[in-house]
């Protein structure tokens, strides 16, 4: 799959979307293929804002990624929108990064929006996500919005793979958590009380207030006190004080080499899951392994042996010298 990685490089959006295709695609050819091409753009990358967006269904994000995303158009800005999607069976594949969701966003030629694939090999959806982000900041998109629903893991994977990790809330300061996860919360640089208009707006401030005080507690030895702000994605307010609070983010974050940082402990951590994984897949695909692994099953299950000699006995296999 030949791409052009000039045109790639001064944003043709047609050359993006096959470097993607290169990308998502699970023939070992194209994944070296794809890994070339990554290592030649990488010193292009690294220069958008990445933003993770996670919220339960229905707290607005595909609204708010839209007001927040022309807002950005205005100001001269080019937007990419990627999907972590844990997307089942049951609910047919993708319910992330849709374009109908985004309809306006999706018809400006500033903007890429692009849903999760609909499987990955190693490393899952997340790593085809890291890698089509470089390839979009390739392609010289300042901000790149990654999508999440908050669900499973596919939350924490977008934690570890941003900038700046955003978690949108209902104004519903009764509700502890509104069916997020306490370590999600953790996790956040802000939190967004979404809906705050009509009926709701007091009850959006309480909620603010309850997290604000809530929020006090965690992070005292990092840099960046995590912010809780409201806003109406439906009535675009408040859409400027949130880009003001990111860039600002972004600003110290690069000053004292934090971003930096961030990013590079994001990439170790990346690098060593995925050896994990490189590791798992070839215990799994060893011939010897699978020939030896339903007898040493059945000496542990009779207690023949212990599961630590069964265990040394099936990894020696990888690392035997070749004969
Ligand atoms: P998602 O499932 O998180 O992507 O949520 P959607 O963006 O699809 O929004 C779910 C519903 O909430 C839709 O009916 C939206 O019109 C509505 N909604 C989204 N943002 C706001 C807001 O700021 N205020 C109000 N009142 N409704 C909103």
């Amino acid at each position: 799959m030949a791409i052009d990685v000039e045109a790639l490089k001064s944003g043709n959006s047609r050359a993006l979307a096959k470097a993607i295709t290169l990308v998502e695609s699970k023939r070992v050819e194209h994944r070296t293929e794809a890994q070339l091409l990554l290592e030649q753009v990488l010193p292009v990358t690294g220069n958008s804002i990445r933003i993770g967006i996670t919220g339960i269904p229905g707290v607005g994000k595909s609204t708010f990624i839209e007001a927040f995303g022309l807002y950005l158009l205005s100001q001269g800005m080019r937007v990419a929108v990627l999907a972590v999607d844990p997307s089942s069976p049951i609910a047919g594949g993708s319910i992330l990064g849709d374009k109908t969701r985004m309809e306006l966003l999706s018809r400006s030629k500033d903007a890429f929006i692009r849903p999760s694939p609909s499987e990955g090999s190693l490393g899952g959806v997340a790593q085809k996500t890291r890698e089509t982000m470089l390839l979009c900041e390739a392609a010289g998109y300042n901000v790149i919005l990654v999508e999440t629903v908050g669900v499973g893991q596919s939350e924490y994977e977008v934690a570890s793979m941003v900038d700046f990790f955003m978690v949108l809330m209902l104004p519903n300061a009764g509700d502890e958590l509104q069916g997020i996860k306490k370590g999600i919360i953790e996790l956040a640089d802000a939190l967004v009380i979404n809906k705050a208009d009509g009926e709701s707006i007091n009850l959006a401030q309480q909620t603010r207030r309850h997290y604000e005080n809530a929020l006090h507690l965690l992070r005292q030895n990092s840099f960046w006190t995590p912010q809780v702000m409201s806003c109406s994605a439906l009535k675009n307010e408040n859409i400027e004080a949130i880009w003001g609070m990111i860039s600002g983010f972004k600003i110290d974050a690069s000053k004292n080499g934090a971003l930096q940082e961030k990013r590079a402990r994001q990439a170790r951590e990346w690098m060593t899951k995925l050896l994990h994984e490189m590791l798992d897949m070839k215990l799994k695909q060893n011939p010897e392994v699978k020939e030896l692994l339903p007898t040493l099953n059945n000496k542990v299950t009779e207690g023949e042996t212990t599961p630590y000699l069964a265990a040394s006995q099936l990894i020696n296999l990888l690392f035997k010298p070749e004969a």
